[in-house]
């Protein structure tokens, strides 16, 4: 899983067509079923 700092992260989109596999969204566009990554992926930076 690729983790994205939540804080550094500006939303900018620039990180969604370099995917290959097209597994990056800009928060808004977060497909309902991958929604639940969202506070996963925050998680790992609170650790
Ligand atoms: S959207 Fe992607 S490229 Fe833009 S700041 Fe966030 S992680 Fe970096």
């Amino acid at each position: 899983m690729l983790y994205i700092h939540p804080d550094e992260c500006i939303d900018c989109g620039a990180c969604v067509p370099a995917c290959p596999v097209e597994a990056i969204f800009s928060l808004e566009e977060t497909p309902e079923r991958w929604r639940h990554y969202i506070p996963v992926n925050a998680h790992h930076y609170e650790r």
